[in-house]
């Protein structure tokens, strides 16, 4: 194995993780001409960045109002990105859900006005019968691994130089200018270095698991639209190898960095998928094709840290929590304003790395 300094010894912009913010990120760099290099201790994509749901969930009436601009600016950027993707990868990636039907059962949801009866047996006529309204929303979702793998053909078919199997352990200013990043392949020399280490990246970011299960729809249930509860939503994939599944999920777990799955929180799942629609509580009438753990980057106020450190040269974009495949796209677009120095296009204030210190 090579050492890294010999192969790009003073690139721009060093980035520490290859989740979906660090080669979204990386990506949006190298467009802007940047020579970029990306560390990754792991395999590239391999945790929450392809464990996740998929819904860009830009409507959900429990994400925090401070997310309202960014999360409407990625919404926006999405066509463009996934065109990126598929200009430098050639690879698709395509949207399985145009809706989602919310279920007003928490008194935060005041938002959106129930379905009447009528229209929601136009929709969702297989729906738990009872008292519980929904609303519906305009907001689609993908499969993260799809996404994932499109990406990741794209970087490796981009500037971008990715180095998986090496870990980032420290940096220290160099006097010369610049940093110089100690890595488990040996020291390299950016200019800049952007930390992007998901749950790793260090307090105040901690690990949220998240348990999902996939299962296997049952005819009775041809689901197209995403269905939202308290807690519980159901995902189904509508196209691919996956067509004619869902996802459910998820479970909100401080458990520190285990990635383990039970079958207590995998019943548990299934029982509250149950209230929202019934055929889902058995697991004859829809078997479990597989279940998997990721852990979300969570911050105390559930609001990702985005923008520069105290040290110089140095920048964070991680914590993005229940909505980092949503994030991704606006991530790259205003952090690499950031780190070229120039305003973003919108207030990072919210998110300032700073406001828990
Ligand atoms: C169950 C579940 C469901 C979800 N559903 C949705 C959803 O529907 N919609 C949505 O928008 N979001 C969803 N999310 C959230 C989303 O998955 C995350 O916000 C997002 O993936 C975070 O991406 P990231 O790149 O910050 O972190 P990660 O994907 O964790 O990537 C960080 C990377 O950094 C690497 N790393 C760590 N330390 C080092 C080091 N020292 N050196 C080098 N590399 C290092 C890790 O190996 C990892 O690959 C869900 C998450 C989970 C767990």
């Amino acid at each position: 194995m090579h050492m890294l300094h010999s192969v790009l010894p003073k690139p721009d912009v060093l980035i520490a993780g290859a989740g979906i913010i660090g080669l979204s990120l990386a990506l949006e760099l190298d467009a802007r001409g940047a020579k970029v290099v990306v560390l990754e201790r792991d395999t590239a994509l391999a945790h929450a960045s392809s464990r996740a749901a998929g819904m860009l969930a830009q409507n959900d009436p429990h994400n925090r109002p401070e997310l309202g601009s960014l999360s409407a600016l990625s919404i926006q950027l999405y066509p463009d990105f996934l065109a990126r993707i598929k200009k430098l990868g050639d690879a698709e990636v395509p949207l399985h859900t145009t809706h989602a039907l919310q279920a007003l059962d928490d008194k935060r949801v005041t938002s959106l006005d129930p379905l009447s009866a009528e229209e929601l047996r136009g929709h969702a006529p297989f729906l738990a019968p009872g008292d519980l309204q929904f609303g519906r929303l305009l907001e689609h979702s993908l499969d993260p691994r799809e996404l994932c793998a499109a990406l990741l053909l794209a970087v490796r078919a981009s500037g971008v130089v990715l180095h998986e199997g090496t870990t980032f352990e420290s940096v220290a200013e160099r006097e010369a200018g610049g940093l110089c990043v100690k890595t488990s392949r040996g020291d390299i020399s950016p200019g800049k270095m952007i930390h992007t280490q998901g749950p790793w990246a260090g307090a105040p970011v901690r690990p949220v698991k998240g348990q999902m299960l996939l299962v296997k729809l049952p005819p009775s249930l041809p689901l197209r639209e995403v269905v939202r509860g308290a807690g519980i939503y159901i995902v189904p994939r509508t196209s691919g190898e996956r067509a004619g599944c869902a996802v459910i999920g998820a479970s909100v777990e401080h458990a520190g960095f285990d990635e383990q799955t039970n079958a207590a929180t995998e019943a548990s799942l299934r029982a509250r998928a149950a209230l929202l629609l019934p055929a889902l509580g058995d697991a004859a009438t829809a078997p479990t094709i597989s279940t998997w753990a990721g852990l979300r980057p969570g911050t105390p106020d559930d609001l990702p840290l985005l923008g520069s450190l105290a040290a110089e040269h140095q920048f964070i974009a991680a914590g993005h929590y229940r909505n980092g495949i949503l994030l991704a796209p606006a991530t790259a677009r205003v952090m690499a304003d950031v780190v070229e120095g120039k305003s973003p296009e919108l207030s990072l204030q919210a998110f300032a790395p700073a406001r828990f210190s």
